[in-house]
């Protein structure tokens, strides 16, 4: 219980109770959806991109805390960024969790998503974690679906 209540830090937990851009957003122009059928998360994401700019997210879907704090974290850093920056990001928070990256040796836009660090200690809920950034990287590539399987 000890390795759990340092996983489910207090970031992860505020934004399980109240995520950020929840809820299907008015003028997508790019949408997604998730499955990871390890434990069951499934998302979809909007991206509404102009002028190379990711200027509205949301999403809508279930799945537990970490799937879900993920998507709310990962859309509140999306918002207003480039597709470079974007990009950047799925990179850094890949190399996050897989890698030993250090959240300093990040590149550009510095996030909230470092919260999630923690879970690297517990590789059945990495997919968790990335389930929602695949969406993203896969609703910008213009593919309708993605799954952790
Ligand atoms: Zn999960």
């Amino acid at each position: 219980m000890a390795d759990l209540k340092r996983l489910y830090q207090e970031i992860i937990l505020d934004h399980n109770k109240s995520p950020r851009n929840f809820g299907k957003i008015s003028h997508p122009t790019h949408k997604a959806e998730g499955y990871n059928p390890l434990c069951g998360d499934r998302y979809t994401l909007y991206l509404q991109v102009e002028g190379g700019k990711v200027v509205d997210v949301g999403f809508e879907g279930a799945g537990c805390a970490i799937s879900k704090s993920s998507a709310s974290l990962m859309t509140s850093c999306l918002k207003g960024s480039t597709l470079k920056e974007a990009e950047d990001m799925f990179n850094n928070f890949h190399r996050l969790l897989m890698e030993d990256a250090k959240p300093e040796d990040f590149p550009g836009k510095q996030c909230k998503i470092v919260a999630l660090q923690g879970v690297k200690e517990f590789p059945t809920r990495i997919k968790c974690a990335t389930l929602v950034w695949h969406t993203m990287k896969s609703a910008l590539e213009g593919k309708a679906e993605v799954s952790t399987e």
